[in-house]
């Protein structure tokens, strides 16, 4: 079922976005060379403690995964992508570091996931972090009232096509809003015009992310972590958008000027 949320449910959202962001952008900041992922996990579970917000990841247990997950984020490291288990493992200088939040805060959860470059930067992984972007901006640039969900995915997935990225269709954006998977898939890779019409109240995940020479992944044998199947690097960029009369609403933006 497709819940359409009214305007006081999506300022509840923008609670949980505007969390989701700060948490997000902290650990921006503290990712660096010699940074442990437990260090990563630990912080985050504090700041998630303190507001008083409660994790989506934290028992959770898909058919995909090895269940139950315990652990509040994602850390998904360079051909790392998606679902990233916090280990033990320090960051080296040249990592990308992918981070992946959702938390609900009274009731009502919101999803967001960036990349960042750990220490000096390799002009590809920046190019990829940046199609990620780019396509992630395309997608919410669609969700809007009147468009229809393949408008998000053929956006996105032109990006992907400019960049020369291939894109994976087993795993891409969601409904989102009493809980962090609601139904709606959103394919990373779709046609114009097709699919349901977009209407102001639905909220959406949109997280285009992708590798550079696949679009095939491997599982580790964490059960959780996915990679790409070639060992290639991945950039990952996920928001949290409502769909309101007057175009889309990001509820996930972090605030820095330098930040997308
Ligand atoms: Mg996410
Ligand atoms: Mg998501």
């Amino acid at each position: 079922m497709i819940e359409l949320k009214t305007p006081a449910e999506i300022e509840r959202m923008q609670v949980a976005g505007r969390f989701v962001a700060e948490v997000l952008s902290e650990v921006g900041r503290l990712a660096d060379v010699g940074v442990n992922l437990l260090d990563l996990e630990r912080h985050v579970r504090g700041m998630i403690k303190r507001r008083g917000a409660e994790s989506c990841y934290w028992d959770y247990a898909p058919s995909f995964g090895k269940g139950p997950f315990r652990n509040v984020i994602c850390l998904s490291v360079n051909d790392a992508v998606l679902h990233g288990l916090p280990h033990e493992y320090t960051l080296r200088d040249g990592d990308v570091l992918s981070a992946d939040l959702a938390v609900s805060i009274d009731g009502w959860a919101a999803d967001s996931a960036r990349t960042v470059v750990v220490g000096t930067p390799a002009e590809e992984d920046l190019r990829i972090i940046r199609a990620t972007e780019e396509a992630l901006e395309a997608g919410i640039e669609a969700a809007r009232p009147g468009n229809r969900l393949g408008d998000i995915s053929a956006a996105i997935w032109a990006v992907a096509r400019d960049y020369g990225y291939p894109v994976n269709t087993e795993f891409g954006g969601h409904g989102i809003g009493r809980t962090m998977h609601e139904d709606l898939h959103v394919s990373n890779r779709g046609q114009a015009g097709r699919g349901l019409k977009l209407r102001p109240g639905l909220t959406l995940a949109l997280e285009p992310w992708f590798a550079r020479t696949t679009d095939r992944i491997v599982y580790d044998p964490d059960g959780w972590t996915i990679r790409s199947a070639d060992g290639s690097r991945t950039a990952h960029s996920e928001h949290t958008v409502a769909i309101t009369e007057n175009g889309p609403l990001v509820l996930t933006r972090r605030s820095s000027t330098t930040e997308t």
